[in-house]
């Protein structure tokens, strides 16, 4: 990859990465299918009245290809525990589930949209208090230290501005304020940064986006190796009725089989393309992590393997061309509110994902209503920047 060859499989306990995407979960025996079995049933025949805990019993509980999923999921992120969710948003609910009335949440202050509405129009009313903060402040492990919060959530890079945040350190302080650290690392992916080997005690994930990487189907995951968690996680999906269906399941089985061949073009396509927009007259600011100007390039460097597959761009485009300039680009850059699939896709945060904001809102994260979010799939690097110059220069 970009930045550190072999960084991940050097820290791999067991095999690399690669390896453990398409092999994980498997046998190898005769007889095993080699792709997916996607099992269609509500309930299954029981061996007896007590089988129904330890056995497949009923699909709203556990299912053979949900369960290979998780395995395969389990070994790619070297953990115990990755019940799987009908989306990322349902796996958000799941560990907001595990809390309690008098509990409270220091997020970083450029968390997911669907992640904060969640907490504050539905949490909020169970006695649960929400705080946000810049992860990247110096004082902010003063703060950690004086709210001791029950829960950290954090993600790195951050949407849609793409701060880098040191995990290992927020880790540090999360684990001495006796907070539990969840980092959401849907940006990053599994190929680029594995949070639990940095010391984080929950990795949430929108499967939805890189894991699936084909556009096709959602789900999500939440990823542990603490015993308590892992089984309340489960517990909570068998309670609320959040789990992904088999052929989802399926579906992101294989997706997920080559995400590291996928990561490995997108992050070079998005240096390509970043390095490319970086020079253009009609760009006035380009950030992505895999570029020395990034303000946190050195840690995004120590951290990460890539710079994974998100740039975000402010053009020097008045407001009335900003439709004729998608237009323009569209062949190639699907407008869309998702990101991670093998085709390129591109949003502006201010009138789309970040909408709810005020202006006032938006100007103290520093989100200006001229910055695209584009999420770089696997076509020609060729294509993606004769594109997007032929639309500028127009
Ligand atoms: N976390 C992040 C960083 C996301 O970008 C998203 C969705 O865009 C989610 C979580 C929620 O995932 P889903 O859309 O699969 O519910």
């Amino acid at each position: 990859m970009v930045f550190v060859e072999k960084k991940l499989a050097e820290r791999a306990v067991t095999q690399g990465i690669s390896t453990r995407a398409v092999r994980g979960g498997k046998t190898g025996l005769p007889g095993e299918p080699l792709g997916s079995q996607i099992v269609m049933t509500s309930s299954f025949v029981l061996e007896s009245p007590e089988s129904t805990d330890i056995h497949h019993g009923y699909s709203r509980v556990s299912n053979e290809t949900v369960a290979a999923l998780e395995k395969q999921l389990c070994a790619l992120e070297e953990c115990l525990f990755a019940p799987v969710y009908a989306n990322g948003v349902a796996a958000t609910n799941a560990i907001f589930s595990m809390l309690q009335a008098g509990d409270s949440v220091l997020f970083e202050e450029n968390t997911y949209g669907c992640t904060l509405r969640l907490a504050e129009e539905i949490f909020t009313k169970f006695g649960i208090t929400f705080c946000s903060t810049d992860f990247s402040a110096h004082n902010v492990f003063k703060k950690i230290s004086e709210l001791k919060p029950t829960l950290i959530w954090i993600e790195s890079p951050t949407n849609p501005l793409l701060k880098i945040i040191d995990i290992e350190a927020v880790a540090t302080a999360s684990n001495s304020a006796g907070s539990l650290l969840v980092v959401d690392n849907t940006f990053a992916a599994p190929v680029n940064q594995l949070p639990l080997q940095l010391g984080a005690d929950l990795v949430l994930y929108s499967l939805t986006k890189y894991h699936a990487g084909h556009s096709t189907c959602m789900g999500g995951t939440v990823c542990t190796n603490n015993n308590r968690l892992g089984q309340a996680l489960y517990d909570i999906r068998r309670f609320n009725g959040s789990i992904l269906t088999a052929s989802e399941a399926a579906l992101i089985a294989q997706g997920t089989q080559t995400i590291e061949v996928r990561m490995e073009r997108i992050a070079s396509n998005a240096l390509a393309l970043a390095k490319f927009l970086e020079s253009h007259p009609r760009v006035t600011r380009v950030l992505y992590p895999g570029l020395p100007s990034h303000p946190e390039y050195e840690l995004a460097t120590r951290q990460m393997c890539s710079g994974s597959g998100i740039i975000a761009v402010e053009f020097s485009i008045e407001p009335s061309e900003r439709m004729e300039f998608l237009n323009r680009i569209r062949p190639l850059f699907s407008l869309s509110h998702s990101l991670g699939s093998t085709k390129s896709q591109v949003s502006i945060p201010a009138l789309m994902s970040h909408a709810k904001l005020s202006l006032q809102e938006r100007e103290q994260i520093g989100l200006s209503d001229s910055l695209f979010r584009f999420s770089i799939g696997i076509e020609d690097i060729d294509d993606l920047c004769t594109t997007l110059d032929q639309a500028l220069n127009s």
